[in-house]
């Protein structure tokens, strides 16, 4: 069903309307208008939670799911129309990877060891109420994920979401709630506050009740919640570079690697952000993106102007840049193109501010490299020890082993766009928080969860 810009802005409306009511924000469920009472709310609902049986959390899930994806179009629409940033068809295949592959409560296993001295469990528990913080990049996706992961590991969450993106979030929390009392489950299982703030996270922070914090978006923020002296999971910046060597399908590389840096207008931290290719295919390589992946060949001039454009006179982004377009910013530029552009692509050093920036636009920098070494060398560098992700387009399995150690990031995709590593085609579940910094990786249920030994002594071994 395809839903009008008006209907939206009607939706839009109606839930800010209620919001402005009373209570627990007009009736909207699990939105609060202070930080404190948000806390209390989901601590309240992870009591009962903890006294569930998994299949009751699964069903809770299986609700979520499908709630998940009858709304998959409306939080697409309204992310874009909030915060300005990517592109609706996009945004509605991520809600729905998620309603479909977020790992639930089968990630919870238990590890056992029996024996003569007896039975012992590692069982993975529940840290309580988790603080999250999340990006406005993809909102409302990393409010689904992460609570759909919380929950089946025992929890519940309060998010402080960025305030660009508060509506989208807003609307994922209520729906999340709405989920769960229709399966029978508690409200509040996912709670925020109506006005996000830093005064409001350094409350959630500091608050006694957080065991656990979970940081998505730049560096700031998983700074802020490693300093803040309780378990941190940081998922960072990235600035991805795509390999490519002269033993690759350059032809199939040239479309892997734009359809990953377009995907969503180059918003996910995992995309496709620089290209770094050896000099043997560097020219056959972009001829492939011009001809026949709607790609721009960027003139030094129009690189100027990007430049002036899409960055601040401190290097730093303009956030009206962020998940535009390649149309859009070509247009900001003066440069009017068909449709079909879909990627700006150009040669440069990798100093270049439009290579060595992350910038989650479809702005694709070519850096070209004498050797495979060289251009190990400089993908290592464009990174930026982010160790978040690295792409490479190769059939040598040394050299595809050689890049992967010297990259040594989260994610490294082989011969793929790069959404791939999010299940996406590709194996394996997808997520929206990648803890890139503090090493988890790729995260679901079992990463919010505390190990506990559970040992009974010379009993209940029956081999
Ligand atoms: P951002 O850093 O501007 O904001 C992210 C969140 O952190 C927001 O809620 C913001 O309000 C909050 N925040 C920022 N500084 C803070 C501080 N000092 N204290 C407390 N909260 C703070 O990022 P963004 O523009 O929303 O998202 C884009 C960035 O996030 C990119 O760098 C991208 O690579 C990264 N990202 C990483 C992942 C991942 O899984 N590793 C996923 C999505 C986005």
């Amino acid at each position: 069903m395809e839903i009008t810009e008006s209907q939206i802005r009607n939706i839009v409306g109606e839930v800010m309307a209620k919001m402005q009511m009373s209570g627990n924000a007009g009736g909207l469920h699990g939105v609060f208008s202070d930080m404190n009472t948000a806390i209390e709310n989901a601590k309240e609902a992870q009591k009962q939670i903890r006294v569930m049986s998994m299949d009751q959390r699964e069903k809770i899930i299986t609700s979520m799911r499908g709630k998940i994806k009858e709304n998959a179009e409306t939080m697409a629409r309204m992310g874009v129309e909030e915060t300005g940033m990517g592109n609706v068809g996009d945004k509605i295949l991520k809600h729905l990877l998620v309603a479909e592959k977020t790992p639930g409560t089968e990630d919870i296993v238990t590890t056992a060891w029996s024996g003569d001295r007896g039975l012992t469990l590692v069982e993975m528990g529940p840290f309580g109420v988790i603080g999250a913080i999340t990006p406005c990049t993809n909102p409302s996706e990393t409010v689904l994920c992460n609570t759909m992961g919380m929950l089946a590991g025992g929890n519940t969450v309060v998010f402080n979401p960025h305030p660009q993106a508060i509506r989208t979030s807003i609307y994922a929390v209520n729906l999340l709630n709405e989920a769960s009392l229709e399966a029978g489950g508690p409200d509040n299982i996912a709670c925020t506050v109506e006005k996000p703030t830093l005064d409001t996270s350094a409350v959630m922070m500091k608050h006694k009740d957080i065991p656990l914090l979970v940081a998505t978006g730049g560096p700031g923020v998983v700074t802020a919640v490693l300093s803040s002296g309780k378990r941190g999971i940081g998922a960072g910046a990235g600035n991805p570079p795509a390999l490519v060597d002269e033993t690759a399908d350059v032809r199939k590389a040239a479309e892997d690697i734009v359809n990953g840096c377009t995907f969503d207008n180059n918003l996910p931290c995992i995309a496709e952000k620089e290209v770094v290719a050896v000099d043997a295919i560097c020219d056959e390589l972009m001829r492939y993106m011009t001809r026949e992946q709607g790609c721009y060949l960027a003139s030094k001039e129009v690189q100027e102007k990007l430049i002036a454009t899409v960055l601040n006179e401190k290097g730093a982004l303009n956030r009206k840049c962020v998940g535009r377009s390649a149309k859009v910013l070509l247009a900001m530029v003066g440069v009017e193109v068909p449709d079909n552009i879909r990627c700006i692509i150009f040669e440069g050093e990798k100093e270049h501010p439009l290579i060595r920036e992350e910038l989650m636009m479809p702005i694709l920098g070519i850096v070209r490299a004498k050797d495979f070494k060289d251009a190990v060398e400089q993908a290592v560098w464009l990174e930026h020890g982010n160790r978040h992700s690295a792409h490479i387009h190769s059939k040598n399995v040394d050299r595809i082993t050689e890049y992967a150690r010297a990259m040594d990031t989260a994610i490294l995709v082989k011969n793929g766009p790069s959404y791939a590593a999010l299940g996406f085609g590709g194996e394996g579940f997808p997520t929206f928080t990648i803890a890139s910094r503090t090493g988890e990786g790729l995260t679901s249920a079992a990463t919010f969860t505390k190990r506990r030994r559970c040992t009974m002594s010379d009993s209940l071994c029956i081999r």
